[in-house]
């Protein structure tokens, strides 16, 4: 991508209304515009890293498998009457008529459509366990929304719902969706924490909530200190039995301030006790029948009879989860992106832009890096070299390669690693075959 075709509004001073750095890099660097209180448009800057960050996740749920479909934003509330939500969920639920006054809202959640969708289209025991999953834009009508796309009103979710036929089948699922959300989070370059976690307006008893440690979190929460390091399992596991897994991590004390017993949390050693403020950026839930039961989602069982399904549901932040990687990953120039999900892999700085040499160069290299896969934004516009400096470090590209007039007179350029700050001289072409 060339800067000069590019749209990428930075801005110089910090954005007044932003309180917490994520939201102010966001705006600073033109990831996103705000075009109504908690509403953002995605410029492409912004877009390129939900879109990383949507692939990761895609990926991972596949592999503990989950089945991708697509469901609408817009619902009718009858389908929320059937379940009993419609009256309790309140104004966090934007409520809309369609011409013909049909009650219809925009979803904020999709245990209902994902419920009626299942017992319109499975019939037998046979067909599961099954897992279903969207990423799908929702809408809450937060009484507060701020902080960017940390609390948005319009953000996207993947939401992913699992259907078995007992009890001890479905926490497998529940077990399946575990570890595949600490592998998601680790790709992201983050450290979650499973938490034990109130149900609040889905419901039923066993739940954990992901939380990245954050002084600008909106959670208080408790946790042994040995959670925030533990790697995550990795694919490599035996996906049929979790349990060992699973079971590793919640037997140390974690928990949400909802959740959170002071006892318990006093028995934990002094020196491992950690109270601290996290970012939700997953949840996950087993309700068993709460939505199958008055929907009537049944199979027919081993015996013939017909039985309730037990239910699960799995929610990941995606929009959140940019502000909740910036807030981990930033230094005073601005943000630094893990590679996983930067929105380029290497920022080409052609420091004298209608040099023949310098230009000949920089197309080569573009050509090159392009052609092996990489994502490359090349800075061809005639700023200062000081001004592209300070603009590449603040969209925190991971690789800045650096070509000017006189080191490229001598085959020389430049490769700066923007999260350890360091830039060294090297030869053009083996810059470049480290490159691709
Ligand atoms: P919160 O406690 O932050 O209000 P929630 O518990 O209401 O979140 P869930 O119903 O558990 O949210 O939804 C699943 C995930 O969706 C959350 O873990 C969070 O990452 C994300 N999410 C929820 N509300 C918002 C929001 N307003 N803006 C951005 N992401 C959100
Ligand atoms: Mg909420
Ligand atoms: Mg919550
Ligand atoms: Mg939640």
């Amino acid at each position: 991508m060339r800067l000069s075709r590019y749209l990428l509004p930075l801005l110089k001073e910090n954005p007044s209304e932003a309180q917490i750095v994520s939201h102010r890099l966001m705006l600073r660097t033109g990831m996103i515009r705000q075009e109504a209180a908690g509403i953002y448009a995605w410029l492409p800057l912004g877009l390129r890293v939900l879109r990383k960050i949507e692939k990761i996740v895609h990926e991972e749920m596949q592999r503990a498998g989950a089945v991708e479909l697509l469901m609408p934003t817009l619902q009718l509330a009858d389908l929320w009457r059937e379940s009993g939500r419609y009256d309790d969920y309140g104004q966090e639920m934007l409520r809309i008529k369609d011409r013909h006054e049909r009650e219809m809202l925009y979803g904020p959640t999709n245990e209902e459509m994902i419920t009626e969708i299942f017992r319109g289209t499975v019939k037998s025991y046979k067909d599961l366990p099954m897992n279903l999953y969207h990423i799908q834009w929702k809408f809450r009508d937060e009484q507060r929304p701020r902080f960017g796309v940390m609390r948005g009103r319009e953000f996207l979710m993947k939401d992913a719902y699992s259907f078995d036929i007992d009890e001890v089948s479905a926490r497998k699922a529940y077990n399946r969706m575990f570890i595949a959300y600490l592998n998601t989070f680790s790709r992201l370059g983050l450290k979650a924490v499973p938490m034990r976690a109130d149900t609040g307006p889905i419901g039923g008893d066993l739940s954990h909530e992901f939380i990245i440690l954050a002084e600008t979190g909106e959670s208080a929460v408790f946790c042994h200190k040995d959670l925030v390091d533990m790697p995550a399992p990795g694919a490599d596991v035996d996906w049929d039995d979790l349990q060992g897994l699973v079971d590793q991590r919640t037997s140390l004390y974690a928990a949400t301030e909802e959740m959170h017993d002071e006892a318990a949390f006093n028995a934990v050693p002094a020196d491992k006790q950690l109270s601290a403020r996290g970012i939700e950026v997953g949840h996950i839930f087993y309700f068993g029948e709460k939505y199958s039961a008055p929907m009537g989602a049944k199979v027919s069982g081993p015996d013939g009879s017909q039985v309730n399904v037990h239910m699960g549901s799995y929610g990941v932040g995606v929009s959140r989860l940019i502000g909740g990687i910036i807030e981990a990953s930033h230094d005073e120039a601005g943000i630094i992106w893990p590679e996983s999900v930067a929105p380029f892999d290497v920022a080409l700085i052609n420091l004298r832009v209608g040099d023949e040499a310098c230009d000949a160069a920089c197309d080569k290299a573009y050509k090159a890096l392009t052609a092996a896969g990489r994502d490359v934004l090349y800075h061809d516009t005639d700023d200062r070299p000081g001004a592209k400096f300070a603009s590449m470090d603040l969209i925190g590209i991971p690789w800045q390669l650096i070509i000017g007039p006189k080191g490229i007179a001598e085959g020389q350029v430049e490769i700066k690693h923007r999260a350890t700050g360091e830039r060294h001289t090297a030869a053009f072409d083996a810059v470049l075959e480290q490159l691709t």
